[in-house]
């Protein structure tokens, strides 16, 4: 039934492009576990947020990021934006590729480098070579580096809650006013009282510092003058975070906590409109069980959600997923309803078949806190087959499905 309302979709897309009908179009590519986005827009706007995971090339010898990429973004067109979201190598596989084959305007990163000593990947390790190569080329004036961490380096560990620096909520204007880009949140190293909070809970984890340092971007197609929310939005939420695994339902912290108290509506409020509720959430940290608090589900307020996970870490979780099921369960009345409004790149993903043994003998099972609901026993979920598209019209309308191209 689905499948059937794709295809006739996607007829009626293709004829209606072919009179000039103008959309946003994008793609959350299959990477498997990492991300990649690609954006298409009217007046030939282009934007990549994420790059890809360098284990595809390694593992399956295919780039599924470029592969979209190049799909999507013819290569005379020059791209409009590039965001990595954080440094971690999940997200910037084909970073250095694009700059090769593309001109790139601008790119937004937070310059939060990899800890030196924790780069056990190659993938870690070339990020200082594509750091140089950013370097360099905003030096020959080839493109523009927004680089958190070096804008305002010396005050950088002042900034609080209270006190933002001035990229948070910033906007960027694309397509003749028709698109507009926001800067949310996006930090050079973590706020001062993430650190307080990481280190009360004994967690001195660099991976969680450079997760909820990520930039957060809300781009909103034909936004109104004067409130947002007039047009259909994408919440771009990287690896940012809002919980520890442990934490209860309500609890919400680190970024997540920082978009309600800086973009959020008091819950009561049911007229507010603001710069976090979207159309579509893109799930934090691959919808990691240390993402996606209750709360902050309920200030998006999404009309889908959208995993970008694979077969690995247990993503997504059982606790986001279902928080994004009770959600839309309150908004659609049924489960079977509400899961219509929930997309993965990992369908079916079984994660038991992992485990690993220790020096000790101590072997340690997987896929105990994955999302056990549509499971299919045994199957290793591989990247480049589940896809999600985005498609929003000039009607107005807005467009999720998992097969865009049948
Ligand atoms: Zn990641």
């Amino acid at each position: 039934m689905k499948r059937m309302f794709a295809s006739v979709f996607s007829v009626l897309s293709i004829f209606l492009i072919n009179v000039g009908y103008a959309q946003v179009e994008i793609r959350i590519v299959d990477v498997g576990a990492g991300h990649a986005a690609v954006v298409k827009g009217p007046n030939d706007f282009y934007m990549v947020y994420d790059t890809g995971t360098w284990t595809n090339q390694a593992e399956y010898g295919e780039n599924y990021a470029m592969s979209a990429i190049e799909e999507i973004i013819p290569k005379d067109q020059p791209i409009d934006l590039l965001v990595m979201s954080h440094a971690h190598s999940d997200h910037t596989e084909s970073t250095v590729q694009i700059l090769q084959d593309y001109q790139v305007k601008k790119i937004i990163r937070t310059g939060y480098r990899p800890d030196r000593k924790a780069q056990t990947n190659i993938g870690d390790r070339k990020w200082e070579s594509m750091d140089a190569l950013i370097r360099k080329m905003a030096e020959n004036k080839e493109l523009e580096d927004i680089n958190l961490s070096q804008i305002t380096i010396d005050q950088q560990q002042t900034y609080t809650e209270g006190n933002l620096p001035e990229w948070i909520g910033q906007t960027l204007m694309y397509a003749d006013n028709q698109i507009e880009v926001k800067i949310l949140s996006g930090f050079g190293s973590p706020l001062p009282s993430w650190e307080a909070d990481l280190k009360a809970a004994n967690e001195d984890s660099n991976s969680y510092r450079m997760n909820m340092s990520s930039i957060v971007i809300r781009l909103e197609y034909m936004p109104g003058d004067t409130r947002p929310g007039d047009g259909q939005s994408v919440l771009f939420m990287g690896d940012a975070l809002g919980r520890f695994f442990d934490d209860d339902a309500q609890t919400v912290r680190f970024t997540e906590k920082l978009l309600i108290d800086r973009f959020g509506c008091e819950p009561w409020d049911t007229d507010c409109y603001n710069y976090l509720t979207s159309s579509v959430l893109i799930m934090g940290h691959h919808g990691a069980a240390n993402a996606s608090a209750k709360t902050f589900i309920e200030n998006v307020r999404p009309q889908y959600a959208i995993a970008p996970s694979g077969h690995s870490h247990d993503h997504p979780a059982k606790s986001s997923m279902n928080h994004m099921l009770d959600f839309f369960i309150t908004q659609y009345g049924t489960q079977e309803e509400a899961l219509k409004h929930i997309y993965r790149t990992d369908i079916g993903d079984d994660e038991r078949l992992r485990s690993s043994t220790n020096a000790k003998g101590q072997t340690k099972y997987f896929g105990v806190y994955e999302w056990d609901l549509g499971r299919i026993d045994g199957h290793r979920d591989e990247p480049g087959d589940n896809d999600v598209y985005i498609v929003m019209p000039e009607d107005g309308s807005i467009h999720v499905s998992q097969d865009g191209r049948n």
